[in-house]
């Protein structure tokens, strides 16, 4: 088989959450690009629409909803409203998420008491859980219904490194929201995998993205990052690409509870 066609996804019917900015908006783009029928969900209708926009400046045309992920109903309105504009979900890339603010050490080293265990508030642990982990569950109910019927599928999540290692800097909700979700990647491929769907995860490092106010897109923030990544920089929301279209294309036929990490060698250890 030639390469091309081992990573075709030309008239595949894809929709993507968290698709207005960061690696939702970057998947959208490779794969309107090569070929795909993308819808983009978001809850910022106004970033959703800028995408949109900007990705038709391009020429890339890309149906869109509004939808929480948190939210049931709408999650599955907007499922329908690409089945009914495309016909199927083949691709689903479940990426919405949020940040879960400050880890247990501030950049200078010190800790703040607000963040530390024993401080910190029980409505930042439930609501990125409730975003980054159920909002993905009820994502994927959504459409296995649809892909079920089709006979095929493929679902990608976006984890974190942070599913895999510990983090200083970063919250510790968010720590265990991803960990969670490299489990329900397995859980899923197991239950889904005899309906000849795949559930497979990407598990970036930290990227210069709009996550956590785009913090990483701080020169500074982005320089004290890179310190503990053996590759020495951040990510851009372009490096899952590789991976994204790996997972979604006949490339990874067989292929299921997978993780591709996309972290520049950060849970190997200490960056020299
Ligand atoms: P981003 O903020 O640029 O994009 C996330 C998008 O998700 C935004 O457009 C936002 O509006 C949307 N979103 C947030 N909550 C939502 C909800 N309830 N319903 C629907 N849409 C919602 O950030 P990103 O870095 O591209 O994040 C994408 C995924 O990557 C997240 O799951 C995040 O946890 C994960 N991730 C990010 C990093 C990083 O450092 N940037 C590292 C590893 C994993």
């Amino acid at each position: 088989m030639k390469i091309g066609q081992l990573f075709d996804v030309s008239g595949k019917a894809a929709v993507i959450t968290g698709g207005a900015s960061g690696f939702g908006l970057a998947a959208g783009k490779a794969l309107a690009l090569n070929g795909a029928h993308v819808t983009l969900v978001d809850v910022n209708a106004d970033a959703l629409a800028r995408a949109v926009k900007s990705l038709g400046g391009e020429g890339l045309h890309v149906a869109s909803a509004v939808a929480d992920v948190t939210d049931k109903l709408a999650i599955q309105d907007a499922m329908d409203g690409a089945v009914k504009t495309f016909g199927a979900v083949d691709i689903l890339f479940a990426n919405a998420g949020i940040s879960g603010g400050p880890g247990f050490l501030a950049a200078d080293g010190s800790r703040n008491p607000a963040t530390q265990i024993e401080n910190q508030a029980s409505e930042v642990w439930e609501k990125v859980l409730d975003i980054n982990l159920m909002g993905a569950v009820k994502t994927i109910q959504a459409a296995v219904p649809q892909m079920k019927k089709q006979g095929a599928g493929r679902i990608i999540v976006t984890s974190s490194c942070s599913a895999t290692k510990t983090e200083i800097f970063v919250g510790s909700g968010y720590v265990i929201s991803k960990a969670a979700l490299g489990h329900l990647v397995r859980q899923l491929a197991h239950e889904l995998a005899a309906f000849n769907i795949t559930v497979n995860a990407i598990s970036p490092g930290p990227a210069a993205t709009n996550i956590a106010g785009g913090r990483m897109k701080d020169p500074q923030a982005a320089e004290l990052f890179s310190r503990y990544i053996p590759m020495h920089r951040v990510a851009q929301a372009e490096d899952i690409i590789g991976a994204l279209l790996f997972f979604a294309s006949p490339a990874s036929a067989y292929v299921t509870g997978a993780e591709i990490l996309v972290d520049g060698g950060a849970v190997l250890g200490i960056a020299d």
